[in-house]
């Protein structure tokens, strides 16, 4: 996206629904600059006036005038400024919506590829940026504009001649501002690249602090993150410099402006052509011209640097992606719940081979289990079930319907998820489990906790079920986070249950009890499971091995503890350790 593409874009689909505060911004804004040069022209009337010709009235009258307009100029100013401040949180506001809207509904690809500091940067800091890139653009460019239009009117009208020679510095000063902005736009972007490494760090040492400590690395990490804060350091000081790079080069153009303006001004007073109270006008007006000068020299690198971070907020915003509701297909209609892979091939984004031409058939509600090695392919199986990734190749139909020609929405509504990394949001524990279903009453939230063997150990919490459990269940033990899980998975009641691994935290006490509990869950229902523990999957209807993004063995437990290879070694190992 080119600049101008991007300011436009934020203008129709961020600015423009303000039309109400624009216009009050614009009034405000042509007072406050008609003050300002009001203010340099009563200076005419009053060295000619009160000094030369001694008017008594015009002695009480011109200072009144003066008291007036900055009176009404600040007015000017405070509503203006006002204006700007509720259009850029609004705006602020609405990007970030924007932005987590589309968060919401992204492919679980995009998050392998970023890391969730770099997206926090995004959040945080170049919204920032923005937020100051629009509050600049209408209380510098528009507003100094418009006052500089008013001051140069004015230097016009007390002196054309006198005018054309002060002006000719504005090419030249908007000519440096346009190099330095150059420089600015890279800047910029270097800046906000580091800030995202910075917070991709940060998250990564507190999430880590239990592993750094054990390991003893506080010394190197502290090493690793010095340098990402000196590189930071580096970049943010970078565009503070060429920020300020503008002062000093506007300076020197204005002091020739007003070197050229005495001289020539001067000359022609020497001459009898100008008359001292036209001299001072002009001359204040001159001065007052500096400020807008200045502030409109540094608006280019601001508005440099604000485009910079729209066009990382813009690429997140705009990212494609293939996993979508689509409301003109079909919903998908259960019968049985019959899940089939056939030929299914699937390549991770980073170019990992999961599976490799898997065809399987699990049968309406019935239950079969996934078991083999780890890294064999188990989870990816049950991911794409719910179209948490687009297949490569091949097809999964659920009851004859291909998943990818149904409803995104009525997909998901039929499955439950228990996943290997339980994922338990900080709110109380009914809000956990009521997760499962919206529409759950406290009662159900509590049948379906004794169900999945949590009612009790709930209870004897500090709240029991209103206790707030911590950022990811810190608060909790691994087993009673997989029981808050099963739990919130045995509310959505759905046709299709996929559990990975949902009881590899449990004790063998729990165990039992959430294996009944998995046993009333299933019951009329297709069900995947991928257990570690052989022992807890003898009673499932169908067995697959897989290995290798194959299906390597299939049959019943007694079937493969006769007929197999790799179920029996695996099997056998296991009874070997317990
Ligand atoms: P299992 O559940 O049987 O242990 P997985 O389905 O998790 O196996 O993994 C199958 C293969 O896919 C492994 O080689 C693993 O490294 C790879 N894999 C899993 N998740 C990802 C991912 N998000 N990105 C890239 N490769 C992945
Ligand atoms: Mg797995």
């Amino acid at each position: 996206m080119k600049n101008k593409e991007i300011a436009l874009r934020i203008f129709k689909t961020q600015i423009r629904k303000y039309f109400k505060e624009i216009l009050i911004i614009f009034l405000f804004v042509i007072l406050t600059a008609s003050m300002t040069a009001l203010t340099a022209w009563l200076l005419d009337p009053a060295i000619k006036k009160i000094f030369i010709e001694k008017d008594k009235t015009m002695l009480v009258i011109i200072p009144i005038a003066i008291v007036l307009t900055f009176l009404l100029k600040s007015l000017g100013i405070f509503i203006v400024r006002m204006t700007t401040i509720k259009v850029a949180f609004n705006v602020l506001k609405n990007i970030q919506v924007l932005m987590t809207s589309k968060i919401l509904v992204s492919d679980l690809s995009h998050f392998i590829e970023k890391h969730s500091g770099k997206f926090i940067s995004n959040f945080a800091n170049d919204t920032r940026i923005l937020l100051g890139t629009i509050m600049a653009f209408s209380l510098s460019l528009i507003k100094e504009s418009f006052t500089l239009i008013a001051l140069i009117g004015l230097m016009f009208y007390q002196d054309w001649q006198l005018s054309i020679v002060a002006i000719t510095m504005i090419p030249v000063a908007a000519f440096a501002s346009k190099k330095i902005g150059k420089k600015m736009q890279k800047a910029a972007s270097e800046n906000l690249d580091a800030f995202g490494n910075f917070t991709k760090f940060l998250s990564e040492i507190l999430k880590g602090t239990s592993i750094i400590q054990i390991y003893q690395r506080e010394k190197e990490e502290l090493k690793k993150f010095s340098e990402i804060i000196d590189d930071k350091l580096k970049k943010e000081k970078k565009v503070e410099q060429t920020r300020h790079r503008a002062g000093p080069v506007m300076e020197t153009i204005n002091a020739f402006a007003i070197a050229f303006v005495i001289l020539f001004a001067g000359y022609r007073s020497i001459q009898g052509e100008m008359e001292i109270g036209q001299f001072v006008s002009f001359l204040s007006a001159l001065m007052l011209a500096y400020q807008p000068v200045k502030a409109l020299a540094g608006i280019n690198l601001t508005i440099q640097e604000g485009l910079t971070a729209a066009k990382r907020i813009y690429d997140l915003i705009d990212q494609a992606n293939q996993v979508v509701q689509d409301d003109t297909l079909k919903n998908l209609r259960i019968l049985k719940g019959e899940i089939k892979f056939g030929n299914v091939n699937f390549i991770y984004p980073d170019g990992t081979e999961a599976l490799k031409n898997l065809s399987l058939n699990i049968d309406g509600k019935t239950s079969a289990a996934l078991v083999g090695l780890s890294g064999g392919g188990k989870s990816t199986i049950l991911n794409l079930i719910p179209r948490f990734y687009n297949l490569t190749d091949g097809e999964i139909l659920i009851d004859g319907q291909n998943i990818n020609e149904v409803q995104l929405n009525s997909l998901r509504k039929n499955i439950s998820l228990v996943s290997q990394d339980i994922v338990l949001f900080d709110d109380t524990v009914k809000a956990n489990i009521g997760y499962g279903n919206i529409m759950a009453t406290d009662e159900e939230i509590i049948e379906a906790a004794k169900k999945a063997a949590a009612h009790e150990f709930i209870s004897n919490l500090s709240e029991g079920y209103e206790t707030v459990i911590g950022e990811a269940g810190v608060k909790l033990s691994g087993g009673q986070k997989q029981r808050l899980s099963i739990a919130r998975a045995i509310l959505k009641n759905s046709s299709i249950i996929l559990l990975d691994e949902a009881t590899s935290a449990l004790d063998t006490e729990s165990e039992t009890q959430v294996q009944n509990a998995i046993q009333n869950l299933i019951k009329d229902k297709t069900t995947l499971i991928i257990a570690h523990r052989l022992a807890t999957i003898k009673n499932v209807n169908k067995i697959l091995v897989i290995d290798q993004g194959k299906v390597a063995e299939e049959g019943t437990h007694a079937e493969l503890i006769n007929n197999s290879i790799i179920y029996k070694k695996l099997y056998d190992q296991q009874d070997l350790n317990s």
